[in-house]
């Protein structure tokens, strides 16, 4: 038999529940594989052992009793800590958060605790999920596992890498201009971004509040699907949260995407697409025309408007968000001294990373008075015609197909420079800014690492995007590879 690390969430299901294997074994073997790699990729910045294992040993109840079960049952997960975990550290990769224990769950995490999920622990990430490399976590940076010295895409690069690197079967990350998909591509799992208003947000920490969305990391389609089945749907106390129903994921794999049309937005190409990447991506784009897809160029004009409004809306947002530590209410305080502006700007100075300053001051530029029409007005004006751009194009095609990621992963450090960074997000952003949704699956490799294929969807179209997805794996076997 192969190592239990390796199954998907789908075929351990079906063993936990016919009992050939018990959640306690399964759980056993992926704090066994945490403790074997997890010194070199340092996904996480806290291994829940005991908590994991009441679990299991509860799932393992559930299944001896014959219960109905969800489809997660026993299966073991692992948590980006930039979601609130009652009673259990929640640190956002920040010293401003180092030791903080919400009082509450998110409601991802009720309801992931409500399906019998195990939670392994929590995974590392860039400082507030500012970032593209999880260098910028405050405690240290995640290592890619095709490569250990190159990144695993940020900023939820822990859940990506933990996934990759079977320590967990799925994983939980979020998604504000890239985070999600973005290492998914640079670690060959699948990482999906659902539509704004999917997912509750509700005990997310936020970072921009009009485009941070939750949304799962797996190995495969399924897996993900799964995953999105148990967190998704409305929500009250998330007032964003849409009220529609969820459909079920799962049924709707089927293989089938004849006559399904695909856009290939051809300024995709012209943002700094690394050579390998494109072939990568283009032979994957004949694949889906060979399993009947009808394949078209369209055009998303605004594109490149992307990044430089993205930059103005998230810190704007960010700076507002963020001004809520103050070292009274949520954990560092800086408290030498009897002066109250002192305590602030000191617990400020020492409590954030250069990213989260640099991101907070550049958003209160862009709100301060007199700048606020040039910069953030424009900006959200700008993101209107994004979001047109996306409304036509699927007016006339079922999934648009891209890159999900510019590159392949790069080497720790090699990016200095912030506005580079920003680009690694160049292909990613746009989703973020129109709400829509987006996967990044396995495509394929480049100088033996791993391509993400982004496959963005409308409004609403997870089940679609995850079909096309499903249907790719069918007759590929990327994402069956594991780093060495
Ligand atoms: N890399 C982008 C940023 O730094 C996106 C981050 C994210 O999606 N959380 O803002």
């Amino acid at each position: 038999m192969t190592e239990l690390y390796k199954l998907s969430i789908q075929e351990a299901g079906a063993m936990l529940r016919a009992r050939q294997i018990s959640s306690v074994e399964l759980t056993r073997a992926h704090l066994d594989r945490i403790r074997t790699v997890d010194d070199k990729v340092k996904a996480f910045t806290l291994v829940t052992d005991d908590l994991a294992m009441r679990q299991a040993h509860e799932a393992d109840r559930h299944f001896a009793n014959g219960d109905t079960v969800s489809a997660l049952m026993g299966i073991p997960m692992a948590i980006k800590d930039v979601i609130c975990t009652k009673g259990i550290t929640t640190t956002c990769g920040s010293n401003m958060l180092k030791g903080f224990r919400p009082p509450f769950d998110a409601t991802v995490m009720e309801r992931l605790n409500a399906a019998g999920a195990v939670m392994l622990g929590k995974t590392n990430m860039d400082e507030f999920a500012m970032g593209s490399s999880t260098e910028h976590s405050a405690f240290f940076p995640t290592h890619n596992p095709w490569d250990l010295q190159r990144i695993p895409g940020g900023s939820s690069g822990g859940s990506a890498a933990a996934v990759a690197a079977g320590m967990a079967m799925g994983a939980l990350g979020s998604d504000t201009g890239g985070s999600i998909r973005q290492p998914a591509a640079l670690c060959n799992v699948v990482g999906l971004k659902p539509t704004y208003g999917r997912v509750s947000r509700y005990g997310l920490v936020a970072f921009a509040s009009s485009l941070d969305q939750i949304g799962p990391f797996a190995r495969s389609a399924r897996d993900a699907a799964l995953i999105l089945q148990a967190i998704a749907g409305p929500d009250l106390r998330d007032s964003t949260n849409s009220p529609q129903g969820v459909p079920d994921y799962v049924a709707r794999l089927n293989g089938d995407i004849k006559g399904l049309r695909i856009g290939v937005p051809e300024e995709y190409w012209e943002q700094g697409t690394q050579p390998g990447v494109e072939k990568v991506v283009r032979e994957d784009i004949a694949k889906l025309r060979e399993m009947g897809a009808e394949v078209g160029e369209v055009s998303l004009p605004h594109t490149k408007y992307g990044v430089p409004v993205y930059y103005i809306i998230a810190p704007a947002e960010a700076s507002a968000n963020l001004a809520r530590y103050d070292g009274v209410k949520y954990g560092y305080s800086y408290r030498d001294t009897s002066d109250m502006w002192e305590a602030l700007e000191k617990t400020r100075q020492y409590g954030f990373g250069p990213e989260v300053k640099r991101r907070i001051m550049l958003g209160t530029y862009a709100l301060s008075s007199g700048y606020n029409d040039k910069y953030y007005k424009q900006a959200e004006m700008v993101r209107s015609l994004i979001t047109e751009d996306f409304t036509r194009a699927f007016e006339k095609f079922d999934v648009l197909i891209s890159p999900a990621s510019p590159s392949v992963a790069f080497k720790l450090g090699e990016i200095s420079d912030p506005y580079e960074m920003y680009m690694q997000d160049v292909l990613t952003i746009p989703a973020n800014l129109a709400g829509t949704c987006g996967v990044s699956i396995p495509g394929g490799f480049s100088q033996g690492l791993p391509v993400g294929l982004q496959l963005l969807g409308n409004f609403f179209a997870e089940d679609t995007i995850l079909r096309v997805a499903d249907a790719f794996e069918r007759v590929t076997d990327y994402h069956t590879r594991w780093p060495g």
